[in-house]
């Protein structure tokens, strides 16, 4: 995303709708949320940022602990909202311990099984509820579509779309930021260290196994260590671990 223009538009609303309004971070305890918590405290300043975490039945509540962490580390409040249906809903391997590997790709459907469905859609709707009623305009997501192709809720189009039937369907002037949309693992690695988030990058979790230390062989840690690799920088979560 053009930086700049998201800067201008979201002026533009701001000037429309009158609610400065400060921002709501859609914080799951990983890599890209941690950033983009880091890319609102610069954008819009530590007083105006509130962080927000779901807890979808995921298998490993490390995440959940991960959130909290990070918050506190950032000095931002944190809100743990309960979202239980899930795994009612449909089978994955996120929510399912009985599925077998994370990340195997769903031969039906062509999508990794780590997929759940519908839920970037319903976290940025309950996200844009929370935020409704606190005055806050802005909602910030670290969702990107150059490493996660197979992540169709987490394309710009999909982002596009939602931010207006968030709008149509409360009547206001959501801005739905997506600092990370077109960015690079090693990308994202390189503006966590320019905004000063790799501190805190030591208490987010990204293993789908749940481990800590990170298990270094799932999707999301191979995922994670090349983009870390690429950027030439130690991630601080292995630097912990290991000292
Ligand atoms: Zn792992």
């Amino acid at each position: 995303m053009n930086m700049d223009n998201d800067r201008s538009t979201a002026q533009d609303r701001e000037d429309r709708d009158g609610a400065s309004g400060g921002a709501l971070v859609v914080l799951s305890g990983g890599q890209d949320s941690t950033t983009c918590l880091y890319w609102s405290l610069d954008r819009f300043g530590a007083d105006s940022v509130l962080t927000i975490t779901f807890d979808y039945g995921q298998r490993h509540r490390v995440e959940l602990v991960a959130a909290e962490k990070v918050a506190e580390h950032a000095g931002v409040q944190n809100e743990i909202i309960p979202i239980n249906t899930f795994p009612s809903l449909a089978e994955n391997a996120l929510t399912d311990h009985a599925m077998g590997d994370v990340g195997a790709v769903d031969s039906t459907t062509d999508l990794p099984n780590t997929f759940v469905p519908g839920r970037n859609l319903i976290f940025l709707t309950c996200a844009a509820a929370y935020a409704y009623s606190r005055g806050i305009r802005h909602l910030v997501t670290g969702v990107a579509q150059t490493d996660y192709s197979g992540y169709p809720d987490c394309r710009q189009e999909t982002m596009h779309a939602l931010e207006n039937a968030l709008n149509l369907g409360m009547e206001t002037t959501f801005t739905l930021h997506t600092p990370l949309m077109n960015l690079s693992k090693k990308e994202t690695v390189l503006l966590a260290r320019d905004l000063g988030a790799l501190p805190a990058l030591a208490y987010s979790h990204t293993c789908y196994l749940g481990q800590r230390p990170p298990c270094g062989r799932c999707p999301a840690c191979l995922l994670r260590a090349k983009g870390f690799q690429e950027a030439g920088i130690d991630d601080p979560l292995i630097l912990g671990m290991s000292r």
